[in-house]
């Protein structure tokens, strides 16, 4: 069991480092919270560095690297704000990685090289109003025609939505009931029929762009098929790298939130001493860092068992449930440790802590996935409606 980071991996980590400091992302994380825009420039710029097309493959301008790589790049630069990382988070475990999986040559050449540069990016599109965790009741649905697809529905919650280039939309084909009738199309955003909603208010995560989808009598080419209906398994398991991703930005988080919280506890002094010679703080940098630590032990278990391809459901789901949960002690312990100031948005703590919150709904619900973890427990499926 090797637990150590290759020569390459840590001359990436101290890359990101050296960037954070000089492109001053410490000031851009509180900008982009504060103005609520997200931070286009980044693409470019991590398109330049090979940061978008890291799992991507070769072939079509990616770097073909395995999954933890990006992982730990996610992890470093959600340190300053996940909406720093976002961009190396879609690029690369996010839905792209789908159609790098499972797509035809023609959709990868459309797609990748495009990504890979920063001028394209692609949304995943499942949830419904009326099904989120119960996705396999969704309701958009596509008609074949001769030579098209048909598309209608609607989806909420899409990351991305009215900014990303693409959509790789989740839709039922032809009125089949169950997961059997779900695939996957992908839609171009200037497709006649495609509308976007408002865009969402979010606690945190301010910056990132999120609406609903309309889709009405959209024309979908044939070419544009993804993932065939039958084949949504395909689907569930390419998402779990997604999980690993989600995971990444909460290991970032907690990190971040613990440095701030320890730079203040050697400054700050009551009592006529600093606060980190009291007991009962350093038992709170204590258990922060098992946590942390804990946590980022999962998640990379998940990540290098995945290698290049997908991980194990189960290493995923655990990673991810249990950074969730350890992002949000995290956070919510460092801004004790700043006392009032932790309140004030003068700190970044009280950012932090609404950033967290966001992790164990998105990417499939805490509850969820602990079902999904417990079915593998007892070796037997429990199916939600009976
Ligand atoms: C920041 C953010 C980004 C997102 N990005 C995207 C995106 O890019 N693409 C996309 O498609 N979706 C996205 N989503 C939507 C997200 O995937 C859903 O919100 C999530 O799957 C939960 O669905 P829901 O909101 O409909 O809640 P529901 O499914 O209605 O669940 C409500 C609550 O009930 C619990 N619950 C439901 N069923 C059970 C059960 N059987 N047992 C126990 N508890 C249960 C859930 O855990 C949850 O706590 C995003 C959400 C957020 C917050």
């Amino acid at each position: 069991m090797e637990f150590g980071l290759s020569r390459e991996q840590t001359m990436l980590l101290d890359s990101l480092r050296d960037m954070g400091k000089r492109e001053r992302f410490k000031e851009l994380a509180v900008k982009i919270d504060t103005t609520g825009e997200f931070p286009h420039s980044l693409m470019e710029k991590y398109g330049r560095m090979g940061l978008l097309g890291m799992t991507l493959s070769s072939d079509y301008g990616g770097e073909g690297l395995d999954s933890l790589t990006a992982i730990l790049a996610i992890e470093e630069l959600a340190k300053f704000s996940p909406m720093i990382a976002a961009p190396v988070f879609e690029s690369n475990v996010g839905p792209v990685r789908v159609i790098n999986l499972f797509g035809t040559d023609h959709q990868k050449e459309a797609i990748i090289p495009g990504v890979c540069k920063g001028e394209l990016s692609v949304s995943v599109c499942m949830t419904e109003a009326e099904a989120g965790s119960d996705l396999t009741s969704l309701a958009t649905n596509v008609e074949e025609k001769k030579d098209h697809y048909l598309l209608n529905g609607n989806k909420v919650f899409i990351t991305g939505g009215g900014v990303a280039s693409h959509y790789l939309v989740y839709t039922r084909f032809e009125g089949i009931k169950g997961y059997k009738g779900i695939g996957a199309v992908l839609v171009e955003k200037d497709a006649p029929g495609f509308t976007f909603g408002k865009q969402e208010r979010f606690l945190g995560l301010r910056g990132m762009p999120s609406c609903a989808l309309y889709f009405d009598n959209v024309k979908i080419p044939k070419e544009n098929l993804v993932i065939q209906p039958g084949d949504f398994g395909n689907l569930m398991l390419a998402f779990d790298i997604e999980r690993c991703g989600n995971a990444a930005m909460c290991l970032g988080i907690a990190v971040g939130a613990f440095e701030e919280a320890k730079k203040y506890a050697m400054e700050r002094n009551a009592f006529d001493r600093p606060l980190c010679e009291f007991q009962n703080i350093q038992f709170s940098f204590a258990d922060m860092a098992m946590k942390i630590d804990a946590a980022r032990l999962l998640v990379y278990r998940a990540a290098a068992g995945a290698g290049k391809g997908l991980p194990s459901i189960y290493e995923a789901s655990m990673g991810k449930c249990y950074a969730n949960e350890m992002v949000k002690e995290v956070t919510d312990t460092a801004l004790q440790i700043l006392g009032g100031y932790g309140y004030s948005t003068e700190y970044p703590l009280e950012r932090m802590l609404r950033d967290a919150r966001a992790w164990q709904v998105a990417g499939g619900s805490l509850q969820m996935l602990k079902i999904t973890m417990a079915s593998m427990i007892f070796g037997r499926r429990f199916d939600q409606r009976k």
